[in-house]
């Protein structure tokens, strides 16, 4: 097979001829806004590999870009030929470009819908009512709500809504490549902290492969990792969202210390001693591990704990020990 045809194989279907996203963005002035955290990537090959990496595309499943900008990725989804492409750009300045990818697209026999919104309040079950179709989230996301949208996908996937009401979607999304791959970052590794575990108890993150900054156009300080994020068919917990969520960010406020020391400010002053004591040794955790130290079922472990606690001691939930009372306690 000669180099050519694999790599016809490999895209997927010919789009008709188009002018290149360099040209297009010079034609149509479309100078990057820092503010929506814009820089594109024009180099076709690293948009196929991107689109390559979310695995197979079914010819009955959803694509949902996010933030398409001028079109670079949209052009590598629409070779695969998903059943149906959404779009989510806030920015309409890219109307022109969008709709020229819509017209090329229209002898391939797919749905492309084109929604100027910001896709932290994009309600996606108001598009797809039902849950009969797989659902492939693909973006190379704006830096400055990356973690905030994957934070929110999370809460989705613990619901079992939104785009998350089946339990096979699959999310290939760029990051910068710290926060790639503190996602990633297994027990004892380094980078662990919060977002490892948040990430690691409904979803399996994979880092696939790093972009240098200076593919992007204009090139960010950084580098960029891209990440597959496959929702685990059974999650680790059933528990809520926001308590596992509370748990895991008391633990890790106090990352260099004894995980105890985190964990103890659940709790008022008054209880806080005696409690996490207890907590831990029904946990069957090591209280003087480092957060960074602690498996993702050891955090469930005290986050089963703590629900339990809850349900005798229902005030502890709302306890703040930042709050007035408490600095006041502390004071004495
Ligand atoms: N996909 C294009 C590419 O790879 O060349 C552009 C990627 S650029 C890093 C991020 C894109 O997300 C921009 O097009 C920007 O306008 C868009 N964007 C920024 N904030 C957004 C938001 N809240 N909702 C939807 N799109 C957003």
């Amino acid at each position: 097979m000669s180099q050519a045809t694999a790599r016809i194989l490999n895209s997927g279907v010919r789009l008709p001829p188009l002018p290149s996203i360099r040209e297009l963005v010079k034609l149509y002035k479309l100078q990057a806004m820092k503010q929506l955290s814009q820089n594109f990537l024009m180099d076709e090959r690293l948009t196929d590999k991107i689109v390559k990496s979310a695995g197979r595309i079914d010819p009955r499943d959803i694509v949902l870009e996010v933030g398409p900008g001028p079109g670079g990725i949209t052009r590598s989804i629409l070779r695969r030929q998903p059943q149906r492409l959404m779009l989510v750009e806030k920015d309409a300045r890219f109307t022109e470009t969008l709709q020229l990818l819509k017209e090329c697209a229209r002898p391939l026999d797919l749905q492309m819908d084109i929604y100027y919104e910001d896709i932290l309040r994009f309600n996606i079950e108001q598009h797809v009512p039902d849950n009969e179709q797989r659902i492939h989230l693909i973006g190379n996301l704006p830096f400055a709500i990356s973690t905030r949208l994957l934070i929110n996908w999370y809460a989705d996937v613990a619901a079992r809504r939104g785009a998350f009401r089946r339990n096979d979607t699959c999310m290939t999304l760029t990051f910068q490549k710290e926060v790639a791959e503190r996602i990633c970052a297994q027990l004892g590794s380094e980078q662990r902290c919060r977002l490892s575990i948040m990430s690691q108890i409904w979803t399996e993150p994979v880092l696939k492969f790093i972009i240098p900054g200076k593919a992007f156009v204009p090139k960010p300080q950084v580098d960029v990792g891209v990440v597959k994020v496959m929702t685990l068919k059974q999650p680790k917990t059933q528990l809520p969202f926001a308590l596992v969520e509370r748990v895991v960010r008391h633990i890790f406020s106090m990352r260099q210390k004894y995980c105890r020391r985190g964990y103890s400010t659940l709790f008022p002053l008054e209880e806080r001693e005696a409690t996490t004591y207890k907590l831990f040794q029904l946990a069957d955790v090591e209280d003087t591990l480092r957060p960074f130290e602690l498996s993702v079922e050891e955090c469930l472990r005290l986050a089963e704990v703590y629900a339990e606690h809850l349900l005798t001691h229902p005030e502890v939930a709302t306890f703040d020990y930042r709050g007035p009372k408490q600095q006041q306690q502390s004071l004495n």
